[in-house]
């Protein structure tokens, strides 16, 4: 089966110039064939389901852990459609494809630090959290990190995935330096913004639609210490909550929204930023930019003990035990970043239908988008186990990137909630009409016309697309689904 779970990292050497980790793939020679042809790695049928949890969809999956592997595992694929897969951590069905072939990247897993450029190259498979640990004893951090350590880089990049940060950092994919890439005919492309931006920018975003990412050469930032000064304020009402996200300071700020209680929302903001100076080094004693898992739900959970009420109680402990308002709360930086990563599995939690993630941004200016959602989720039958409200600075020139300037709410909701696809149908409606739009990272039921009336520059990414892949190999049931990727007529 391929791997659902992070891999112990194997062989760590110095690097050569500078006291930083290497993180190595654990290489042996690649399988040749008796005439000395590179043999592609086997395959295997599984059944798999995004993060989300779900239906599983049939598919062969081969894993590669080289270049190499990889160029063989595509030149045999026949007439099968093609996908890259990573962690598998996006939620719905973007490294899905049913009976078509999904080439597992996580193998590829090497790390060459240039402390001196500040930048790192890191094969497509590296975790982000393998990467932080990697960087954080030389005092080196990645710009950009998601809601989870377990996403690889080829993943980040084809989601063009943001961060806490997103107003001061940008994207993930707009500190991408350089990047690899293997097209379906078998080149291996160097892309930079100078050499062949058009298919860097279509890439980066690009949903692994292009190709298959190989290796990235990432910008990092210094880490003053692995510690956060945390200001925390509690919300009685969503105005609150979006007025405090702007207050000016703190790179990294979220809010979680309690959308179960009895005021219409309620929550709590947190704005961060590292430590420096004396503080900094009085933190430095243990703190850590990853987070140890520390439970496991196990397989076959029952559904029924996740209900909104058990939800509303844990979101009343959760809000009453935050403070009202703290100022430089110190928390480690992995602690903070990464909540979700100390519960292993946690979908499980939903039971057999699993979750459905909506991620929505609107514009500046489309405030009241956010209150009908939820006003309209909070008079339906569906209920929101997780609500998250962030910030988002200028979007990018990548035409599927999903930030643009405005606001970010993520729901949680149980994939069986009776009336779920309609209420969802009617969020789209009223997100694409005030110029906004959902994360394909997260979705696994938006329609083909709402995507197009939501992506201004679907068209521009098609007709690059078309370029590095005029015979469509690359697919996903992302990509089928919404019309991403069209048959060849
Ligand atoms: C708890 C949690 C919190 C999250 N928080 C955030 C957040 O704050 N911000 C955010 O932006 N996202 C967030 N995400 C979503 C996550 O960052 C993205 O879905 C990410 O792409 C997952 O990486 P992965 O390695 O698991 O990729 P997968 O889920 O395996 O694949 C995702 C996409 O990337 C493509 N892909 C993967 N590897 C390659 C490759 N080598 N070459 C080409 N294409 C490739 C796949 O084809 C697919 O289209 C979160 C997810 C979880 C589970």
């Amino acid at each position: 089966m391929p791997r659902d779970e992070r891999e112990p990292v194997a062989a760590v050497a110095p690097a050569a110039r500078a006291p930083l980790r290497a993180v190595g793939a654990a290489r042996g020679a690649d399988p040749v064939s008796p005439s000395g042809a590179l043999l592609s790695p086997p395959r295997i049928r599984a059944a798999l389901t995004g993060w989300g949890g779900g239906a599983r969809v049939p598919v062969t999956v081969a894993r590669v852990a080289s270049v190499e592997q990889l160029r063989a595992a595509v030149a045999d694929a026949g007439g099968m459609t093609m996908i890259a897969r990573g962690m598998g951590r996006s939620y719905g069905d973007a490294a899905l494809l049913t009976e078509g072939l999904v080439l597992d990247a996580t193998g590829m897993r090497w790390v060459a630090p240039d402390p001196v450029g500040g930048v790192v190259r890191a094969g497509a498979g590296v975790t982000l959290g393998q990467l932080l640990e990697a960087l954080a004893p030389a005092g080196w951090v990645l710009p950009v990190v998601p809601g989870t350590q377990h996403v690889t880089v080829g993943g980040a990049i084809a989601c063009d995935i943001h961060g806490k940060n997103h107003g001061s950092a940008g994207t993930f994919g707009a500190n991408v330096q350089e990047l690899e890439l293997l097209t379906a005919s078998g080149e291996l492309l160097t892309l930079t913004r100078e050499r062949d931006g058009e298919a860097l920018a279509a890439t980066i975003g690009g949903m692994g639609l292009t190709g298959v990412i190989v290796s990235a050469t990432i910008r990092l930032r210094r880490l003053a210490s692995p510690w956060l000064a945390v200001d925390i304020d509690r919300v009685r009402r969503l105005d609150d909550a979006l007025a405090v996200l702007d207050c000016p300071g703190a790179s990294h700020r979220v809010a979680w929204l309690d959308l179960l209680g009895r005021d219409l929302v309620r929550g709590v903001v947190t704005r961060a930023d590292q430590v420096v100076g004396g503080a900094a080094a009085a933190g430095e004693r243990g703190g850590r930019t990853t987070v140890a898992s520390r439970l496991r739900i196990p397989p076959r959970w029952p559904d029924r003990l996740l209900s909104p009420g058990v939800v509303a109680a844990h979101n009343e402990l959760r809000f009453r035990t935050s403070p009202v308002r703290a100022r430089g709360r110190l928390e480690q930086f992995g602690a903070h970043m990464f909540p979700l990563d100390a519960l292993d599995a946690w979908p499980r939690l939903y039971g057999p239908d699993g979750l459905v993630q909506y991620q929505l941004v609107v514009p500046r200016g489309a405030e009241r988008v956010l209150e009908d959602v939820i006003e309209r989720l909070r008079r339906s039958e569906v209920p929101c186990y997780l609500a998250v409200l962030k910030d988002f600075g200028a979007a990018n020139d990548a035409p599927l990137s999903f930030p643009i300037q405005g606001w970010t709410l993520a729901l949680d909701v149980p994939g069986a909630a009776p009336g779920l696809d309609r209420l969802l149908d009617a969020f789209d409606e009223l997100v694409a009409a005030a110029g906004g739009r959902v994360y394909l990272a997260k979705d696994r039921r938006v329609r083909a016309d709402a995507l197009a009336a939501m992506y201004p520059r679907l068209e521009r990414w098609r007709a690059i697309r078309d370029r590095l892949d005029p015979d469509r190999r690359w697919c996903s049931d992302l990509a089928a689904r919404t019309g991403l990727v069209e048959p060849v007529r």
